[in-house]
């Protein structure tokens, strides 16, 4: 038999969630075979105005598509999964396979029915020990604990040497609805001799041991022993097992369940089919019968733990739900921790709630949010498990990237066997070395706002953030030479015009001394030179007298 002969490295392309929370999204590209890890989104930034996701660059796949070989899904929640519909059709082809653990992918299928044009996707069933070969690539999938059920880390074989992909995971020896954390088959797999472990860093820069899922539920106890009147529990639609954990207390406490808000109901509605949430039969009640019912015996479980603006809890902050109003008496449980960024809407959500009157208990003030992420403690224990070659650490800010490298070169690993790399990175791994090649891949946010993938791009949002900060200032110029009366100017959200008649007369005069310098001269008149000297000298005087930019479009009418 003749020896294939071998490529010596494997390249390992994080297109997202390397620098940032969510959008999580990795190729492993082996002689330009490649196996995508995950197809998140994430959420936009606060001064991203009418962005509703941003998700993933797939440049880098681009004439690439046959060589794909399949996507392997680590777990069903959004940051993971998300980018799925909008991303499918451009890397399709002859039913590419996707791998996925049976809630994963019904959450992904359930997720396609918004999109009935695109194609139908195959997604092929995996589980604990499930074993799968594409083209280089051996991975095996095995359980690891988060805060949604059919959570899979990845063990792939290449060529090169063994990965470990830990996906998002914590350990819990006292789960809810769930097997605890199987060290046996970890500390086996430790022994395969990984040559890079690629662990989840949300959690790293957090001292101590994740809280196991019982605790929570005991904090979470304590709230619905004493509270008076309603509950009104606010998290994310995917943590299937926060939302058990409110079922099972609402049950005991003879509390029936509203379940309020389109992803919360799906969600549990698929969990439910596929057993992942255990209910008894009467437990939930519609919408309009939370009147028929005392308070004390009412839960509403919805969506908005983030201040999300459509969402359930704002909605109901804001008293724009069409029947649930805040009362004295209510308690407010926002079970979920704040993702980076969205801190303050929560806080002004928080307050509003607090005004009209409820209690609010939030995961900061009492810990019923695990986080669902290994902290310090359990990050090391991955280490020392794994005892990998290399580590690259994954999904996280980069200030959790670099926070959770420190801990393994404080255990002793080497500082070039430790790799921090962000978006867009091409590492490079052999059985020797790892190291970030000096090309890089487009990785730059892809924003998807209503129906449109990408094309609200940097000039798009800068206008849109000029607009949101200075307004607009539109001077109509009328193209007869005489410029009497003319031109009409319109602005909003930069001045009240009616109390600045004199920033509008010099305005006014200053148009006016463009337009008789440029057409004075006689012959052809450029006005796109006009338009030009109209930007940006009306720009600086109204800066000078304001110091404020608002955005200026000249508009040249024929009349
Ligand atoms: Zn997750």
């Amino acid at each position: 038999m003749i020896k294939q002969k071998r490529q010596s490295n494997l390249r390992i392309i994080p297109l997202g969630g390397l620098g940032e929370v969510g959008r999580n999204m990795m190729l492993l590209d082996y002689q330009g075979r490649i196996l995508i890890i995950d197809v998140g989104f994430r959420m936009p930034e606060e001064d991203m105005p009418g962005v509703d996701f941003i998700i993933p660059n797939i440049e880098y796949l681009k004439g690439k598509e046959k060589n794909v070989l399949g996507a392997v899904f680590t777990h069903g929640h959004y940051d993971h999964i998300g980018a799925v519909p909008y991303l499918i059709e451009k890397i399709w082809h002859r039913n590419l396979p996707f791998f996925a653990s049976p809630l994963t992918r019904g959450i992904i299928l359930k997720r396609q029915d918004d999109f009935p044009q695109q194609p139908k996707l195959n997604i092929n069933l995996v589980k604990d020990g499930s074993k799968i070969k594409l083209g280089p690539f051996f991975v095996e999938f095995f359980r690891q604990n988060h805060n949604i059920p059919d959570n899979l880390g990845l063990f792939i074989e290449t060529p090169i040497g063994n990965i470990l992909h830990t996906s998002d995971f914590k350990f819990d020896q006292n789960p809810v609805n769930d097997l605890p954390t199987n060290f046996q088959k970890l500390n086996e797999i430790g022994k395969r001799k990984i040559l890079l472990l690629l662990s989840d860093s949300t959690g790293a820069e957090e001292e101590g041991h994740s809280l196991s899922e019982k605790e929570i539920s005991k904090n979470l106890e304590e709230i619905f022993k004493y509270a008076p009147g309603r509950i009104i529990a606010a998290t994310f639609a995917s943590l299937i097992n926060r939302i058990q954990q409110i079922i099972t207390l609402s049950e005991k406490y003879g509390r029936k369940v509203c379940l309020e808000g389109y992803s919360m109901k799906t969600n549990v509605g698929i969990s439910k089919t596929l057993g992942y949430i255990k209910a008894k039969r009467d437990t939930f009640i519609k919408g309009k019968e939370v009147n028929n019912y005392p308070d004390s015996k009412i839960t509403i479980l919805g969506t908005g733990a983030q201040g999300e603006a459509e969402a359930v809890l704002m909605r109901i902050a804001t008293r724009e739900h069409p029947f649930i109003k805040i009362k004295k008496g209510d308690t407010v449980i926002f079970s979920s921790s704040v993702i980076p960024g969205n801190e303050r809407t929560v806080q002004i959500m928080k307050d509003e709630i607090l005004r009209q009157g409820a209690r609010v208990f939030h995961y900061k003030m009492m810990d019923i949010h695990a986080g669902g992420h290994a902290k310090k403690e359990e990050l090391k224990e991955m280490i020392e498990i794994m005892k990998p070659k290399f580590f690259l650490p994954i999904h996280g800010q980069y200030s959790m990237l670099v926070s959770h490298a420190e801990l393994a070169k404080e255990m002793g690993w080497p500082e070039k066997n430790v790799i921090v790399a962000e978006n867009g990175d091409i590492i490079n791994l052999t059985q020797n070395r790892i190291f970030i090649e000096k090309e890089k891949v487009p990785s730059n946010y892809v924003m998807i706002d209503g129906l449109g993938i990408g094309d609200v791009g940097e000039v798009v949002l800068r206008d849109r953030q000029m607009l949101a900060k200075d307004g607009m200032f539109v001077i109509v110029v009328r193209k007869t030479g005489k410029v009497k009366g003319s031109p009409d100017i319109i602005s909003r959200g930069f001045v009240y015009l009616r109390e600045s008649k004199e920033l509008l007369r010099d305005t006014r005069k200053r148009v006016i001394g463009i337009i008789e310098k440029a057409t004075g001269a006689g012959g052809a008149v450029n006005w796109s030179y006009i338009k030009d000297e109209i930007r940006n000298k009306i720009g600086q005087f109204l800066f000078s007298r304001t110091e404020r930019r608002p955005m200026i479009l000249p508009v040249v009418i024929e009349v």
